[in-house]
């Protein structure tokens, strides 16, 4: 047998043997195969698309010790934990560890007796690190969340940019970069800033088929909120929010009609934020209200939904912020509400922040990016892949495909709307402009002598909402502007030429008539024993509450799922469903089989 072939077969029977799995997922046996045999490795998986086995099984196969480089030391314990439940010599070097603790983790990293080793990253630049590195054995460096090198994103960490020594120090060590996050520039950055040029690409599809997108135009935030959570009582989701105190005030909401709603911002006490961090982790149905400070990393299996109650940034913050829901496969809803005002905040924020001009006209098309797909009346996957580089086809489980909008006509209404932007002297709001296209004797109108505009009164055929859809339209698509400097006032471009020369039309979605509620529940379609899944549940949880790890940790809801299906009667049954290692098997067999076997009792005995 060559060596890349027994290299294979040892990475299979460990799959098996420790995690449970019968084979691997797409690229997972080619990755770990080159990492094994010491190659360079750049991975850009979709969460949840299993890159944790990328590095744990070569770092089982290899000699010595594998040193995994994780921005989260929130984390790290329950990774460190979840490794152990395998039967895997794990630990963990951070801050939180005293002094005693870390050098006895040390001395077993010396003494080879660990298998996977989690470091922050400020501390493997630390000196005394190094050093320990150059005496002790690495058997291959991870570095997760890889995008956090990147200066263009929002999860940028200084000290990434220190982990090229690696490759200076260690040059015969393999390197593996782990992100979910790459659009071209992002990945460049990667390799570039890691110096990963002659790295090995393994790039996954980017789909999240169990996902479903949906995104609707913002009136009333909180209580189209409000209907969304209605479709998810009892799951565990996330609220993003654009602003602090608009996570304050969304959870105090949310926590007054009793739903279980936590805020999580930057501004909050760290003890705070860790206690409801874990809090979301460890208990069941937990809606954690946040800003984007919250999420790197989070890898609880069974996130049902993520709302964006405000614009992401970016696409790619957009789909790293949905891509939390639905880590296990199982059906999950990823929901936006947006308004204009959400884009005239941001082009501001961009305007006026420090950037570059160059960083500014990057983040301005990204921003643009972004409303093209929440504008998009064609298939949201679709457009949300195409960014990625992903040709697909319509994919029937979003907003779009599910139900298709219908577009109109407002080539005329577009007409007009810039007419009367540019008859005020382009120096009003939208709120002004649309008054002038209604015909309303406001008080502003007379003060500035519109009602004598030719404009004034000849948009009656539509109300102050859609009015104020196609403004939105108008904006979105750079025809005009709101400068900032003048209280929001709408400006003409040079992109309204063509429009207005009647060389260009305007189709746009109409507006949905009745409010829908197209939130389905998503429900699990294994045809689980839901009786059986329950007890199994609780009987987790009691065990999750004694170990004091989250539920997760034990065993994933997919696998309890399974059970609940196959209900098995032998260790045997059970060590056939996936999720079930040798490890697991042994510690909890025992107990599983009898809680499958007290539901068998009572169903026969009824
Ligand atoms: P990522 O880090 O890419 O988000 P994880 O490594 O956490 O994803 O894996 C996601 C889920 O998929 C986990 O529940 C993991 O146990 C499971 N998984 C990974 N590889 C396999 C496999 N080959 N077969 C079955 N399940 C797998
Ligand atoms: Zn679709």
């Amino acid at each position: 047998m060559s060596a890349a072939d027994s290299i294979a077969v040892q990475a299979c029977s460990l799959l098996d043997r420790v995690f449970g799995y019968r084979a691997f997922r797409g690229q997972q046996a080619e990755i770990v195969a080159h990492v094994a045999a010491g190659g360079d490795a750049l991975v850009l998986m979709p969460t949840g698309g299993g890159k944790s086995v990328c590095y744990q099984i070569p770092a089982l196969l290899r000699p010595g010790t594998g040193i995994v480089i994780s921005p989260l030391i929130a984390l790290m314990h329950d990774q460190v934990v979840a490794l152990r439940e395998l039967g895997i010599a794990a630990a963990y070097l951070n801050s939180s560890l005293g002094a005693d603790e870390a050098r006895q983790v040390e001395r077993a990293f010396l003494a080879g007796r660990l298998k996977l080793l989690y470091v922050a990253p400020e501390r493997l630049l630390t000196p005394r690190f190094l050093d320990l590195l150059g005496r002790a054995q690495p058997a291959l460096f991870a570095i997760d969340e890889a995008h956090c090198v990147s200066q263009w994103g929002h999860d940028f960490r200084p000290e990434y940019l220190g982990l090229d020594v690696l490759h200076e120090r260690f040059p015969t060590v393999p390197r593996i970069a782990l992100t979910a996050t790459a659009d071209a520039l992002t990945r460049q950055e990667i390799i570039d800033r890691l110096d990963l040029r002659t790295a090995r690409v393994f790039a996954t599809s980017f789909d999240r088929p169990n996902i479903r997108y949906g995104i609707v135009e913002k009136t009333d935030g909180r209580r189209q909120l409000r209907a969304f959570l209605t479709g998810h009582a009892g799951e565990a989701g996330i609220v993003y929010c654009g602003t602090r105190r608009k996570v304050e005030e969304v959870a105090a909401a949310l926590a007054a009609e009793g739903m279980r709603a936590l805020p999580y911002h930057a501004g909050l006490a760290a003890e705070t934020r860790r206690r409801h961090q874990d809090r979301f982790l460890r208990e069941e149905g937990i809606i954690m209200v946040a800003t984007i400070a919250f999420g790197m990393g989070i890898d609880k299996p069974d996130v049902r939904f993520v709302a964006h109650l405000d614009l992401p940034r970016s696409v790619e913050g957009y789909y790293q912020e949905t891509g939390r829901a639905g880590r296990d496969g199982q059906p999950a809803e990823a929901w936006m509400a947006w308004g204009l005002q959400d884009v005239a905040t941001q082009r501001r924020f961009i305007a006026e922040s420090e950037m570059a001009e160059a960083q500014k006209r990057i983040a301005q098309a990204k921003l643009d990016a972004l409303l093209g797909l929440v504008e998009t009346a064609g298939c949201r996957r679709q457009a949300l892949l195409a960014y990625f580089g992903e040709a697909s086809a319509p994919c029937g489980n979003c907003d779009n495909c599910l139900d298709p909008p219908t577009l109109w006509d407002a080539t005329e209404a577009a007409r007009k709307a810039l007419s009367a932007v540019y008859r005020t002297g382009q120096r009003f709001g939208a709120g002004h402009v649309i008054d002038v296209l209604l015909g309303k004797a406001t008080d502003k109108v007379s003060q500035w002598g519109h009602e004598r505009l030719t404009v004034f009164g000849i948009g009656g055929e539509l109300d102050a909402r859609r009015w104020r859809g196609v403004i939105r339209q108008l904006t979105v698509r750079g025809l005009l502007t709101v400068d900032h400097g003048e209280h929001g006032a709408l400006r003409l471009t040079e992109a309204a030429r063509p429009l207005l020369r009647g060389e260009e039309r305007l189709m746009i979605r109409a507006p949905a008539t009745r409010q829908k509620n197209k939130t389905r529940r998503a429900q699990p379609t294994t045809g689980a024993d839901h009786d059986l899944f329950e007890r199994l549940r609780v009987w987790r949880r009691r065990l999750a509450g004694e170990k004091g790890v989250p539920a997760y940790v034990i065993l994933h809801d997919t696998t309890l799922r399974e059970i609940a299906d196959r209900r098995p009667a032998s260790l045997d049954e059970l060590e056939r469903v996936p999720g079930i290692g040798a490890r697991k098997l042994e510690a909890y067999g025992q107990a599983i089989l009898k809680v499958v076997a007290e539901g068998n009792g009572g169903a026969d005995g009824a």
